[in-house]
């Protein structure tokens, strides 16, 4: 899965397209994304020699030697490659001109706009640059939502606080449309479905995997349902995995779409009046905000990010991870859906899993290890800065100021799926008490320290002053034993 164009001589460019064993059987993946992945380089092959371009098609048991059976073939006299997003393959690049010993040329990644321009290019690492700033610089750089005098469209530059409703009963999120696959999908699903180690299956496999299908997905987001992405944004629920979202991360991932296109796309709608401000605001903030965010977070931070543990979790990562049975209702239903789908929305990531690993202990290399199997979008790059500096607040508080935790109250007021769960949402200890809730107060007692110290979370830490000695005696001790009974055990070398 490496692209690149050599040139020999004054000869055409050839494009030459690449399929690692080595890359594909790294770890276990999500087989819907291999299935994404390779059907989609085909199909780019396929567009190129349509174009009237020479693509040298190459499955090989690693980049190195498929790129050096290459250039014995061809003798090329000099290779161009795009900045690879991921901080291992980067490191790789780097190592091409001596490796085959001919002049290799990379060129900028233009996946992401913070390579056009870096609002703070000179800030250490050390030194905390929120997402709140970091987005304003990027929507005044590439003035976007903005007055002629350069203001905040609306007058505010995040609409949030108007957001975060849960879905009323009422209201139906609209089905997304499926792209059914064609012979040469077909024929990549074959070949995965005999991928030893896959992760899901490639049953019901419909996603896009050309410019085309992508952007006629995007134009269906826009038409159905930005509208409604502002106030649902953080809504959970049984009926829909991606109620208001775009479920396009997979494709700009890929390079099926460019950020600016979503960005000007939506911008426009509001233009139109076909979506209100506080969705389309909510959306670009997710795109030009979130996403460049965490691709400068992890290239300011990388390789130290992918090691980090400010919270010293020693626990393993239960077994259920791997199939979703839990009678945990909520955690049963996202993992039953990452796992067969390769989805789930930023809300379920954030609250529902990563809270629980936060919560339970779980080491953050254990996490990041199993979202990178079981998810569509998942790239070393946006995967390492969400789960161990967003979702686990592992970087000590250098990509999120404060944890992401929370009790069952949160999700209870955010989702259906308390109301059939078998434990009782309100409840904070005993035999039917909701996890959530006692590994919540276990983890505010455990850390009591540190977190009195972080105040974005004084009135958290508040509620402790309220429980008894004996009630955080009972808390601990029950903690301890769910932690068990679920199997988020000590690991052995910890
Ligand atoms: C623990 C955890 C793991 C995650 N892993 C990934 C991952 O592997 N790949 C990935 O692309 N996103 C990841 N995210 C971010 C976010 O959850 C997904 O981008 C989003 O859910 C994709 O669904 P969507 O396209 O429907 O997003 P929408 O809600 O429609 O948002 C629009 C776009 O904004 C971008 N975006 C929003 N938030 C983020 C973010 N925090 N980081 C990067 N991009 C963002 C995505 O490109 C997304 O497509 C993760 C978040 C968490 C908390
Ligand atoms: S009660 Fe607890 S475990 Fe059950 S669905 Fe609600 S938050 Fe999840």
């Amino acid at each position: 899965m490496v692209a690149a164009a050599s040139v020999a001589g004054t000869s055409p460019v050839r494009v030459v397209l690449l399929e690692s064993s080595a890359r594909l059987s790294q770890q276990p993946y999500q087989r819907k994304k291999l299935v994404l992945l390779l059907s989609a380089m085909r199909h780019y092959a396929a567009l190129l020699r349509a174009q009237g371009y020479e693509v040298d098609y190459l499955h090989a048991p690693d980049f190195l030697t498929g790129l050096r059976e290459h250039c014995q073939r061809t003798q090329p006299g000099h290779l161009f490659t795009m900045a690879a997003a991921e901080y291992a393959t980067r490191q790789f690049q780097l190592t091409l001109p001596d490796a085959l010993g001919l002049p290799v040329t990379i060129l900028p990644n233009t996946q992401f706009l913070v390579g056009q321009f870096d609002p703070f290019p000179d800030a250490a690492p050390t030194r905390t640059v929120m997402m709140a700033t970091f987005y304003r610089a990027m929507r005044r750089h590439f003035a976007v939502l903005l007055e002629k005098d350069g203001a905040p469209i609306g007058q505010k530059w995040s609409f949030d606080a108007e957001n975060r409703k849960p879905l009323p009963r009422t209201l139906t999120p609209p089905e997304p449309p499926v792209n059914e696959p064609d012979l040469l999908t077909q024929q990549v699903m074959e070949e995965v479905v005999r991928m030893p180690n896959g992760i899901g299956d490639v049953t019901g496999f419909n996603l896009a995997v050309t410019h085309t299908e992508a952007a006629q997905l995007l134009a269906t987001f826009l038409g159905e349902r930005l509208a409604n992405f502002g106030p649902y944004e953080d809504a959970m629920t049984m009926r829909s995995a991606l109620l208001y979202h775009s479920g396009l991360s997979p494709y700009l991932n890929l390079g099926l779409l460019e950020p600016m296109q979503l960005i000007r796309a939506a911008e426009q709608a509001y233009h139109d009046g076909k979506a209100p401000l506080n969705s389309v605001e909510g959306f670009v903030r997710q795109v030009l905000g979130w996403r460049e965010y965490m691709y400068w977070q992890y290239w300011r931070q990388m390789p130290a990010l992918a090691t980090k543990n400010a919270w010293n979790a020693t626990r393993t990562l239960p077994a259920w991870f791997w199939t979703g049975t839990t009678d945990l209702n909520c955690l049963h239903h996202a993992l039953t859906r990452a796992l067969q789908t390769g989805y789930t929305h930023h809300i379920e990531r954030l609250m529902l899993l990563t809270n629980l690993c936060l919560l339970a202990g779980v080491q953050p290399h254990e996490v990041n290890t199993w979202f990178l199997a079981a998810y569509l979008d998942a790239y070393d790059w946006v995967m390492v800065p969400n789960v161990f500096g967003m979702g686990l607040n592992a970087d000590g508080g250098g990509i999120a100021t404060k944890p992401y935790i929370a009790s069952a109250n949160y999700i209870n007021k955010m989702s259906d799926y308390c109301a059939s769960c078998r434990y009782n949402a309100k409840q904070r200890t005993g035999p039917d008490a909701c996890p959530f809730n006692l590994l919540y107060w276990n983890f505010l007692i455990t850390h009591e320290e540190a977190l009195r110290a972080n105040p974005r979370l004084g009135p958290a830490v508040l509620g402790l002053n309220r429980l008894t000695t004996e009630e955080r005696a009972v808390i601990q001790q029950e903690a301890l034993l769910v932690l068990e009974r679920l199997g988020f055990h000590q690991a052995a070398e910890a």
